[in-house]
């Protein structure tokens, strides 16, 4: 069976999530090899075995830390050369995206973006995308060298599939053209306890309608009732009343969660391009006509300052 590179996404060797879900569908197309760059392999591969990984390709150098993306992508460059996959698979991050861009070009290949969804075709993988603020759902193949494809998180169920596991050693070469720039400082972000925006499995968003940064709790109040991620609109963001690091939308963050809570927020198409990919919306407006409820799983026509602390204290409730 044909081997599939799957890029694993990580901090020191703690794999995150969409990266599971990577290795979740690349067994529909073949055999994943995970390609684990920086350290805590050792950690990250017993987590890569116990979801499918049949092998495990791993490179430590300061290189990966020191510079911008390049030398991950001679890395990743080393690993396709070594095994010759069906299919290179990454993470819908920023990193992700601007990895499997360059690796693209290097190895002449084509690349897909984004994919919601990855099935196997007579002719190579196909990918499910969403386009035009998530007006139209089209399927592609890519038709020249081996696919490169960037999968968005929460595109599918992680799924434990124990499988060897092995660890082997990528030699790897770090061009001097991939050392063009350095990162020369880092600072941690302030860790707010919630889960990662674009990751989570869960999003409440509050938009111009929650009136000041004074009333932004409410919605933190029923995310963290629900383990949920915290967004906003831009016009919220705008305004000052939450960071734009949380701003979802066409030039905020694109999110495609279980579930996405809006709250106060008109569904303005900027708006949408973010969130509409979400398995399930709920919104949550006081005026009837607002064009979110035209896109919704479950609409509530309300003030959102008394359904948003009724809901949270129902969820709060019901977990007991
Ligand atoms: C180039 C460009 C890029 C953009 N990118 C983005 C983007 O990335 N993300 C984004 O969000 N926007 C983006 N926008 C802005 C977008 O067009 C809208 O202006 C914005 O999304 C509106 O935010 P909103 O829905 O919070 O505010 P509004 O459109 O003002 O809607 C507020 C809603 O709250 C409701 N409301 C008010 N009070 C209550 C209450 N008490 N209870 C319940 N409901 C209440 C109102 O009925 C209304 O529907 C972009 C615009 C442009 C031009």
């Amino acid at each position: 069976m044909a081997e599939v590179l799957v890029y694993v996404d990580h901090v020191d060797g703690a794999v995150r999530k969409p990266t599971l879900e990577l290795l979740t569908l690349a067994r529909r197309i073949g055999e994943p090899v995970a390609v684990h760059l920086g350290p805590g392999a050792d950690t990250a591969a017993a987590t890569l075995a116990e979801h499918g990984a049949v092998k495990v390709l791993t490179a430590d150098a300061p290189e990966f830390a020191d510079y911008l993306v390049a030398p991950k992508v001679d890395a990743l460059q080393a690993a396709y050369e070594a095994v010759s996959p069906a299919a290179v698979l990454l993470p819908s991050s920023t990193e992700g995206k601007e990895i499997g861009a360059r690796l693209a070009v290097r190895i002449g290949s084509g690349i897909i973006t984004d994919a919601v969804d990855l099935e196997a075709g007579d002719e190579g993988p196909v990918a499910t995308q969403s386009v035009f603020a998530a007006s139209y759902t089209t399927k592609s193949r890519i038709t020249k060298g081996t696919p490169v494809i960037t999968v968005k998180p929460n595109s599918a169920a992680p799924e434990a599939a124990p499988a060897a596991g092995t660890v082997e050693q990528l030699t790897v070469t770090v061009a001097d053209a991939s050392k063009g720039t350095k990162v020369v400082s880092r600072t941690p972000r302030e860790s707010t306890g919630r889960p990662d925006l674009t990751e989570a499995a869960i999003v409440v968003s509050g938009g111009r309608g929650v009136n000041g940064a004074e009333n932004f709790p409410v919605i933190e109040a029923l995310a963290d009732s629900l383990g949920a991620a915290v967004g906003a609109s831009r016009a919220a963001v705008d305004a000052g009343w939450y960071p734009h690091t949380n701003q979802v939308g066409q030039t905020g963050k694109s999110v495609s969660p279980q579930l996405y809570i809006a709250a106060g927020i008109s569904g303005a198409i900027q708006h949408r391009a973010g969130m509409q990919t979400s398995k399930t919306i709920v919104a949550i407006n006081k005026d009837a006509e607002a064009p979110i409820f035209d896109l919704v799983d479950y609409g509530v026509v309300g003030d959102l300052f008394e359904v948003v602390p009724a809901l949270t204290d129902e969820v709060k409730a019901r977990k007991g």
